[in-house]
């Protein structure tokens, strides 16, 4: 270990640009083992490992570094689960850099960060190749079941946690494939769907009931689910796209973020998409203008790319600082060819029918807002022209009406429309309905819809064992 001193930070190869635009496949390769082994030693096995402490599921880095570094990969794989359901997920789509490698004490020294990631995802895939991964072995099946709304990570997390324990679950997802934004949202780019597709299958292998195609509040209200169920599980994810009120929103060619991800993600996984297949969905030859700097922008754009948009441009309303997507995601994408318009905004849509072209104004950046970003303010009198045969708009999400839509009124809600839960147990205001990921914390990062989904297993379990012991001493 500690050999940052003489080996240098090095990541898996990535392809070089002609050879990634043309296709949706992830851009890394993998390490090869030396590779691995050589980029772990590097950790310094810090007392105080800022690594750990800034991933939201603790994970026990430098061990599993050591662990690497020694050659030791399934014991370097076993500790890795322990904390994560998914680590072959986010190896691959954490924001690294604004977590464990960007607290990574080696980067702070400036030697460059151990690549946490890349190594992450290097033990996890040899893990899945070795077969090392096994569906879940229930010593002691309980008759308790519960009902998970949504099979997103965090459902999925929760789902595995309880049924580790012997519960019985069943996911109920209004998609017809599980994965959540993992499997329609993200891009292949990122995440390749075979690693979702296969994480799935091991847990239906496990007991695991998934039912697709089934929507809370169409095809069962929530009430309904509580009578079948011992507890309840919300975890929906945010969905209603922000809009965008200026003059000329409603013309056509402007689509939110989401039905553009979505179709093109289908067509990567072989479906019929009408929409894609008559051009409406497709940016080929199109001049293509995102509006929205995080991370849906990022893939917004570099789809378009890989689509053979004509020409693909960002526009952000502050700078390329002041942005909220991964640096990474960005670079990734200007080296691809897309174009950023930072600080500007767009004023109005122009065109007969379909949207032409936009009137953009500049911005300028004033005093730091609450976040401590900048706040961005109209410049006087400077407004200019870009052209436009599609717009995407990715300015981020927010949680759909959920006591309305599950015909649940007594379901409470925060200002924001987020679930509102007891934070210490995540139960909501009705007794033994639980909720997590996005759906409380709002739009958010898998790692955090997998921490809450361990988290609130542990509450659903105590909840059950309690409710056990009522039962138990009424009989
Ligand atoms: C385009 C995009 C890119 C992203 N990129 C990254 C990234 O690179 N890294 C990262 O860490 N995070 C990223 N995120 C964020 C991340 O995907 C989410 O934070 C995470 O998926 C939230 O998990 P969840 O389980 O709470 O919800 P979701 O993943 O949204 O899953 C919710 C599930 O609930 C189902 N559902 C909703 N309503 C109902 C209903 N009424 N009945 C039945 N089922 C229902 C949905 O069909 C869905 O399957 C990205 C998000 C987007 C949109
Ligand atoms: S902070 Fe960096 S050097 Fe320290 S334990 Fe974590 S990975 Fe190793």
């Amino acid at each position: 270990m500690l050999k940052f001193v003489k080996i240098g930070q090095q990541n898996p190869p990535k392809r070089e640009v002609p050879n990634r635009k043309n296709n949706f496949n992830e851009i890394y390769d993998e390490f090869i083992k030396e590779k691995a082994g050589e980029q772990a030693s590097r950790c310094s096995q810090c007392g105080v490992p800022f690594c750990q402490v800034h991933c939201p599921l603790s994970n026990n880095i430098p061990d599993w570094l050591k662990l690497t570094a020694e050659g030791r990969i399934k014991e370097a794989y076993d500790l890795a689960q322990s904390t994560n359901n998914m680590p072959e997920v986010c190896g691959r789509i954490c924001p690294q850099d604004r977590l464990c490698e960007g607290n990574c004490v080696i980067e702070q020294s400036g030697h460059g960060t151990v690549t946490i990631g890349a190594v992450e995802k290097y033990i996890t895939d040899t893990a899945w190749k070795e077969g090392w991964v096994k569906p879940i072995q229930v010593n002691n099946e309980r008759d308790q079941s519960v009902g998970i709304i949504g099979a997103g990570p965090a459902g999925l997390a929760a789902g595995e946690q309880l049924r580790k324990l012997g519960y019985q679950i069943t996911i109920y997802d209004r998609y017809d494939r599980a994965g959540g934004l993992l499997i329609y949202g993200i891009p292949n780019f990122k995440l390749e769907k075979f690693v979702v597709e296969r994480r799935t299958k091991i847990l239906k292998e496990s007991g695991i009931n998934i039912i697709q195609n089934f929507e809370v509040g169409k095809d069962a209200t929530l009430e309904e689910l509580r009578k079948k169920h011992d507890a309840i599980l919300i975890a929906t994810g945010v969905y209603k796209a922000r809009e965008v009120d200026l003059p000329g929103k409603d013309l056509d060619n402007i689509f939110p973020a989401m039905d553009f991800l979505t179709a093109s993600n289908r067509k990567g996984l072989g479906d019929k998409v009408e929409l894609f297949d008559n051009g409406r969905l497709n940016t080929e030859g199109k001049e293509v203008v995102v509006i929205g700097g995080g991370d849906t922008a990022m893939d917004c754009v570099r789809t378009s790319i890989r689509q053979n948009a004509k020409s693909v441009k960002c526009l952000y309303r502050r700078d390329k600082e002041n942005m909220p997507g991964s640096a990474r995601e960005v670079l990734n994408a200007e080296e691809e060819g897309v174009e950023f318009v930072w600080l500007s905004s767009p004023k109005e849509f122009v065109g007969k029918g379909k949207v032409e072209s936009l009137i953009v104004n500049k911005i300028k950046l004033g005093e730091p807002d609450d976040s401590g970003r900048r706040k961005p303010e109209i410049k006087n009198n400077s407004e200019f022209n870009i052209k436009a045969d599609m717009v995407i708009k990715a300015l981020g999400f927010d949680p759909e009406n959920l006591p309305k839509l599950f015909n649940s009124k007594d379901l409470q809600v925060t200002k924001w429309g987020t679930l509102k839960v007891d934070f210490e147990t995540m139960e909501t205001n009705l007794p033994g309905v639980f909720a997590a990921g996005d759906i409380v914390r709002g739009a958010s990062l898998v790692v955090w819809a997998i921490r809450d989904g361990r988290d609130v297993a542990e509450s659903i379990r105590k909840f059950l064992e309690q409710k056990k012991l009522k039962t138990s001493r009424v009989a």
